[in-house]
């Protein structure tokens, strides 16, 4: 068995240790004997992006958000493409605003975005930005388990129909708002660095099960010794008061 991952914009788009994300699918995948191949994907570098498995699109500021919009935007068929064979997406931040309608700053510039999704991203002042370590109740493929990551994002993205988990501490898709990410059969999307899948595995294991499913249906993976990641975020749950998870992430308006 093999996954194959694709790491779009991995010279521009990586922030907080985004790429960290990479390197925990690469080894999970490693210690069970699955075969891996990592290809990266820059600006104008041309790449079959619907042969691959997994799609990873980290975080960037605005800056690289303005620099990658076009290529990305260029890209649209082939990712359509990718969606319709079944790859798996994890996308962080900047790279979970790129693929709704538009991501506009404080000062009004507004970068279009794939518009595969109704959500859109507005950036209001200085004021809300939403900083800081968070936790999240998070509900995917038929699992329930509290995430925790670190947010640094002026974006506010609204207009989430389904949500990657609700809010226990932090901020989330808004200032102070309840719920985080975007979530469906195929896009995991979240605001949540630090790395997202070093301090929480489940997640990263629930990414490889959807890659490969796309060319070897539903595979069942071999638990891993997860004892430091789970004291970790235990520590790091209690360290920001979110050790109860909150009641069940169903929708946002
Ligand atoms: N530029 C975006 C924002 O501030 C994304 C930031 C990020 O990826 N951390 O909302």
């Amino acid at each position: 068995m093999d996954v194959k991952i694709l790491w779009m914009y991995h010279d521009l788009m990586d922030l907080y240790g985004d790429k960290g994300n990479i390197q925990v699918l690469k080894t999970r995948c490693e210690k069970r004997g699955i075969d891996v191949q990592v290809d990266t994907c820059g600006i104008g570098e041309k790449q079959n992006i619907d042969s691959y498995d997994i799609f990873f699109l980290g975080g960037g500021a605005d800056r690289e958000q303005n620099l990658i919009f076009e290529d990305l935007l260029s890209r649209r068929d082939a990712i359509e493409q990718a969606m319709k064979s079944g790859t798996a997406f994890l996308l962080i931040c900047g790279g979970y605003q790129m693929f709704g309608k538009y991501y506009r700053d404080q000062d009004g510039k507004t970068v279009n975005g794939l518009s595969f999704f109704d959500y859109y991203t507005e950036a209001k002042d200085r004021d809300h930005r939403c900083i800081g370590n968070i936790a999240i109740d998070v509900e995917m493929d038929g699992e329930r388990f509290p995430a925790v990551g670190f947010e640094n994002h002026g974006g506010q993205t609204r207009n989430v129909s389904t949500p990657l988990g609700r809010v226990i501490k932090g901020h989330g898709n808004e200032f102070q708002g309840q719920f985080e990410g975007f979530l469906n059969d195929q896009v995991a999307a979240t605001y949540m660095h630090g790395p997202l899948l070093p301090k929480n595995p489940m997640i990263a294991d629930l990414i490889l099960k959807r890659g490969l499913k796309r060319r070897f249906g539903d595979v069942a993976l071999e638990p891993l010794d997860d004892v430091l990641e789970t004291q970790a975020r235990t520590i790091m749950l209690k360290r920001i008061g979110a050790e109860a998870p909150a009641a069940n992430a169903s929708s946002e308006n």
